[in-house]
């Protein structure tokens, strides 16, 4: 005869791999495996009764159409075991949930929650990985979250005329209007010429259209599988309890996917690049303390915990506040206007970015800044950096 516990043992279909307790945080970090489809499942384990539940997908667009973001939107318009209209906003009104949301990153797409209530806690998480892993992806939810041709009247010569819609499409348009979101974009777009970084993970207006219906299918059934997920879960609900509901709600239907998505590491410049792009500005009275100017350089990698805290220190040095000798020059020098709103290290992809910049510049400083960006740089690394007395 089998005891209660090892049963459960036995059918537990997660391995566990480390478990590491951090006294700071009050809680243990247990990290599993499932070997049948490779998913993996971290698990803050603690004694809060506020449980979180995060399930979180690898994604990697080749294009700037937007469509990890469109997806994001439309799985949650339905799914196998909830056919209804916008199960994702019915909860978000009735449930009693503490947050809600989703998330398209550059090279990620997350879906979390998280309630105080247990009962609550198992109705989202059906919810949830229902819409993930089994969304209906109906394409009228396609053509209104991503984009579609509507009539409208042309406010001048009161004609119908077609004009682009779409929840996304209006977004990005809304996003990329933005001086600095453009500015991030085209930085990216040349620090990265060949991996997923090169591209506008959340759509840009002008490529959205180009997406079709059977392209967000394709990219939902490569990405979308257990083996590129990771499920999170934080409190104090135990891991073995997750992961019977994560084994009968979605594992037990896959097994292991052959496709491997992973972000490439960029390649190295073996000389300086300089490019130039366009935004919307009135330039009637010319460019004159109207442009930007910036300078990027891609750093380590940022799971490289020492590479990261070398690139925070480098970056504090240069430009912490209005002393630090890279922040006086960009704040004080005559060649524009005020530091550029993209300074800093930016940690949030494989390969970290450093970059400096100015606005209210005029076209003509560009190689003037560089040389003194490049000085300044010089100056601190051969003389190192004393603390002006402010
Ligand atoms: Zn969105």
């Amino acid at each position: 005869m089998e005891t209660a516990t090892d049963t459960q043992a036995q059918n537990n279909p997660f391995i566990l791999k480390r478990s590491t307790p951090i006294a700071a945080l009050n809680l243990t970090v247990e990290e599993y495996e499932h070997p049948d489809t490779g998913a993996v499942h971290l698990h803050l384990g603690c004694e809060n009764s506020e449980n979180v539940f995060m399930v979180a997908l690898r994604t990697v667009p080749q294009d700037s159409t937007g469509v990890a973001h469109i997806l994001e939107h439309t799985v949650l318009c339905g799914s196998e075991r909830y056919p209804v209209r916008d199960p994702f906003f019915m909860m978000l009104r009735r449930s009693l949930n503490t947050f809600m949301n989703a998330f398209t990153s550059s090279d990620w797409t997350a879906y979390p929650f998280a309630t105080q209530n247990t009962k609550d806690f198992s109705n989202l998480l059906s919810v949830y990985l229902d819409a993930v892993f089994f969304s209906r992806l109906d394409p009228l939810d396609f053509a209104q979250e991503g984009h579609r041709v509507e009539f409208e009247k042309d406010e001048v010569n009161g004609k119908d005329t077609l004009v682009f819609k779409g929840v996304v499409f209006n977004e990005m348009k809304g996003a990329m209007s933005s001086t600095s979101s453009i500015l991030w974009d085209k930085l990216c777009y040349e620090l990265f010429p060949t991996n997923t970084y090169h591209f506008n993970s959340g759509g840009d207006p002008e490529a959205i259209p180009d997406l079709s219906y059977q392209q967000l299918r394709d990219f939902y059934a490569r990405h979308y599988h257990p083996s590129n997920a990771i499920f999170l879960t934080f409190g104090d609900i135990p891991a073995a309890l997750h992961q019977r509901d994560f084994q009968e709600l979605v594992l037990k239907r896959f097994s292991r996917s052959n496709e491997s998505v992973e972000v490439t590491l960029e390649q190295l410049f073996l000389t300086p690049r300089v490019a130039e792009h366009d935004y919307a500005v009135d330039a009637s009275e010319g460019l004159a303390k109207k442009t930007h100017h910036v300078m990027g350089w891609k750093l380590g990698e940022s799971a490289d915990l020492t590479a990261m805290l070398e690139a925070q220190v480098l970056s504090a040095v240069l430009m912490e506040n209005s002393a630090s000798p890279l922040m006086h020059y960009l704040e004080t020098t005559e060649l524009g206007s005020a530091p550029s709103p993209l300074c800093g290290v930016e940690e949030s992809m494989r390969e970290m970015v450093f970059c400096c910049g100015i606005e209210g510049s005029s076209p003509e400083v560009a190689a003037q800044f560089q040389q003194e960006v490049l000085g300044k740089l010089k100056e601190v690394a051969d003389s190192g950096h004393r603390r002006r007395s402010t």
